[in-house]
């Protein structure tokens, strides 16, 4: 078990004044429904550094957002550390779709070798569920072949029997590992020994249940998985979460959720920091936007994203301007995620 958290000294931060003068308010339609919204929106910042991102779901309150503030602010005002690599590789996403439906959606990523499979969508019965997604797991086997990497993940949909059944049966296709079967950590740990004791051999990772700099070190603690799946903004910037993924001793995945191409260079950039990058990263969501901040956006190219600064584009920042009262909502959630960071910082943190 690692023993403690690592220290890492929290940036300076500019002032309110400047932030708010240098922040743009975009709202970019999506291509279709995700986590209930039609439409994302973000605010983008420039600094002397580049450009930042912050864009924390609607439902965090000032103490949460302030971590996406510091991620923003480090991008924008302090840029990132020295890359190790150039490119980063990352997994195509299969949707719960019927297997019949698989190839289409595998040929949007073109030259991508891992491809992550929704299982557990609510909806039908568990045996009926199962059989849909062994069906759709051995359809992606079978476009990219016996090389290719497949994983799958079922986003807390599982109990721990359930897990302990399903895997048992998706395990026949080869699976890299499996993403959050069960909710808790807990339950994930017991599914881990359960697995081991019935020789089913499926590494797990932890997504939804690793959103704090804390919780990487639960799972090596409990021993609840193999891999951890980091995003950078919760964990307040590429720095903090490198220091994160080093404290933890897990292999790291970097994902993306609903970023601009802008915030998913913040991730190309950790996963480029990283020591070691044994696994395709799930940064390749610019695809869910139908339009972005850039002209060029971080679409994978032959199964990799570059490396590098993403700079905004003036025009399409002015193009999708969010309406007023969603620009003012915006700067009053950089004004209380503000605060709070001043606070902590005159407390001593
Ligand atoms: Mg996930």
């Amino acid at each position: 078990m690692p023993d403690a958290l690592p220290e890492v000294p929290p940036l300076e931060l500019p002032a309110l004044g400047e932030l708010l003068e240098r922040a743009h308010v975009v709202r970019l339609p999506l291509h279709r429904r995700f986590r209930g919204i039609l439409e994302r929106e973000a605010v983008l910042v420039e600094g002397p550094a580049g450009w930042g991102e912050f864009a924390p779901f609607l439902e965090y309150g000032p103490q949460e957002a302030s971590r996406w503030l510091e991620a923003a602010v480090e991008a924008a005002w302090h840029g990132f550390p020295a890359p190790r690599r150039d490119r980063v590789e990352v997994n195509a996403t299969v949707p719960a779709v019927p297997a019949h439906d698989v190839p289409a959606v595998l040929a949007a990523f073109p030259g991508c070798r891992t491809a992550k499979v929704k299982v557990a969508e609510a909806g039908a019965d568990f045996a009926t569920r199962l059989r849909e997604d062994v069906a759709r797991v051995a359809a992606v086997r079978d476009v990219l072949g016996p090389t290719g990497r497949v994983r799958v993940d079922a986003n807390a949909g599982w109990s721990v029997d359930e897990a302990e059944r399903a895997l048992g049966e998706l395990a026949v296709v080869g699976l890299e590992y499996a993403e959050q079967p069960c909710a808790t950590l807990e339950e994930m740990a017991l599914l881990r020994r359960r697995l081991a004791a019935a020789g089913t051999a499926v590494p797990l990772a932890a997504d939804e249940s690793v959103r704090k700099a804390e919780d990487p070190l639960r799972v090596a603690g409990l021993e609840a998985a193999d891999v951890v799946v980091v995003k950078v903004a919760p964990l307040r910037g590429v720095r903090p979460a490198l220091a994160v993924a080093q404290a933890c001793g897990l292999p790291v995945v970097v994902s993306s959720a609903l970023d601009t191409s802008v915030g998913i260079a913040a991730g190309t950039a950790l996963a480029a920091a990283l020591p070691e990058l044994p696994f395709a990263c799930g940064l390749g969501t610019a695809a869910l936007l139908a339009a972005d901040v850039t002209a060029a956006p971080l679409l994978p190219v032959d199964g990799a994203l570059p490396v590098g600064a993403v700079a905004a584009d003036p025009e399409l920042l002015h193009r999708f301007r969010a309406p007023a009262d969603r620009i003012e909502h915006w700067r009053d959630r950089v004004r209380a995620a503000h605060a709070v960071l001043t606070s902590a910082s005159a407390a001593g943190r």
